[in-house]
């Protein structure tokens, strides 16, 4: 299992380690963050990481599985 690098709740890049700001949420899921600005975006604003555009998952659709 690889647990050396984790990538970012909200925008998907990867975060080194020793570094990202983790975030448990009340039902036990655990969030990890590459910096304060996705950490508000996703827990204050909400917004959707694939409407903007610095995120991975910018432009990306949902597609059913
Ligand atoms: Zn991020």
């Amino acid at each position: 299992m690889l647990s050396r690098a984790r990538k970012c709740s909200f925008c998907g890049s990867e975060i080194p380690v020793g570094s990202g700001l983790m975030y448990v949420k009340r039902d036990g899921t655990i969030l990890w963050f590459c910096s304060r600005k996705c950490r508000v975006s996703m827990l204050e604003f909400h917004r959707d990481p694939r409407k903007l555009k610095w995120t991975e998952y910018h432009g990306k659709r949902e597609r059913g599985s």
